[in-house]
C-alpha cells in the first residue's frame, strides 16, 4: 500500500456556520490511489468537505484520519494535499514560475532545489514556455495547468481538485478529462474531485459520492449509479425529493 498511499477516513465530520449546517455528520473512506468525485448541486457542501480535507475550513465536530492517524489539527501545509482551487486562485501579480514556487517557498525549500521542482512541475503539464508570463495572459486552459503544476509542485499523497473545468468550455473541459484521468493513472496517487457536472463525474471517477444539503446521499461506482431507476439519480443530482 505504500505505493498507492493510504486511505483517508472521515467519522462524523459536520460543519456549522451559525446554526446553518454546511456538513451533516459525514462518513466516508476514499482508498488509496482511488479517483473519488463529489457530485451535487451548488451549495450541497462540496467545497467545504474538499477544503474540511485541505485544512482551510475547521470542521465543528468529526476527525479526519489519514493511513489512522488523525489530521484533523494539522495546518493544511502539514497535510501533504495538493489543492486546486474552485476558480484557480492564482497570484495575479506572480508570474507562473512564482505561482508554483509558492508551496516550495512556505514549506522552506532553498532555491536550487525549488527551481528543480517547478521546472519539472511545468514539464508535467507542458507549460515550460510559459514560465515568466502572468496568469492575465493566459487562456483559461493555461491557467488552470498552472493551478495544476502548483498543486502537484510538492509530490502531495492526495490531489483535492475543486471543480477544475469549472470556467471551461466544452471541448476543453473533455480534453481536460481525459488529460486529468491519465495524470492520475500516471501518478498513481489519491485525487478527490468537486464537480456539478454529472456527466464529467461519470466519465472520470472510480466513485462517486452524490451530496445534498450537507450528506453524502449516494455513493458507489459509475456504473453502480447508473444503474440506478435514472429518474432517480437525475433526482438526487438536483436535489428533488424524487
Ligand atoms: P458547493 O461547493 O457544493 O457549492 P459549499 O460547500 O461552498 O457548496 O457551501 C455549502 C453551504 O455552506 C452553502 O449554503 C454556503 O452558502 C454555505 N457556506 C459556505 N461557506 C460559508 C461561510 N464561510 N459562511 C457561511 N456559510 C457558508
Ligand atoms: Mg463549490
Amino acid at each position: 500500500s505504500t505505493a498507492a498511499g493510504r486511505d483517508i477516513r472521515l467519522y462524523g465530520l459536520s460543519k456549522f456556520y451559525g446554526p446553518f449546517k454546511a456538513l451533516d455528520d459525514i462518513d466516508l473512506t476514499i482508498a488509496p490511489g482511488e479517483f473519488l468525485t463529489l457530485l451535487g448541486p451548488s451549495g450541497s457542501g462540496k467545497s467545504t468537505l474538499l477544503m474540511a480535507l485541505a485544512g482551510f475550513v475547521e470542521p465543528s465536530h468529526g476527525d479526519i484520519f489519514v493511513g489512522g492517524r488523525s489530521i484533523t489539527a494539522l495546518a493544511p501545509e502539514k497535510r501533504n494535499f495538493g489543492v486546486v482551487f474552485q476558480g484557480y486562485a492564482l497570484f495575479p501579480h506572480m508570474s507562473v514560475a512564482e505561482n508554483v514556487a509558492y508551496p516550495l517557498k512556505v514549506r522552506g525549500l532553498d532555491r536550487p532545489l525549488i527551481e528543480a521542482k517547478v521546472a519539472e512541475a511545468l514539464a508535467l503539464v507542458q507549460l515550460d514556455a510559459l514560465a515568466k508570463r502572468l496568469p492575465k495572459q493566459l487562456s483559461g486552459g493555461q491557467q488552470q495547468r498552472v493551478a495544476l503544476a502548483r498543486a502537484l509542485v510538492f509530490s502531495p499523497e492526495v490531489l483535492l481538485l475543486d471543480e477544475p473545468m469549472g470556467a471551461l468550455d466544452k471541448k476543453l473541459r473533455h480534453d481536460l478529462q481525459i488529460e486529468l484521468r491519465q495524470l492520475h493513472r500516471k501518478l498513481g496517487r489519491t485525487f478527490v474531485n468537486v464537480t456539478h457536472d454529472q456527466e464529467e463525474a461519470m466519465a472520470m471517477s472510480d466513485r462517486i459520492a452524490i451530496m445534498r444539503a450537507g450528506r453524502i446521499v449516494q455513493l458507489g461506482a459509475p456504473r453502480d449509479l447508473y444503474d440506478l431507476p435514472e429518474t432517480r439519480f437525475v433526482a438526487d443530482f438536483l436535489g428533488k425529493s424524487n
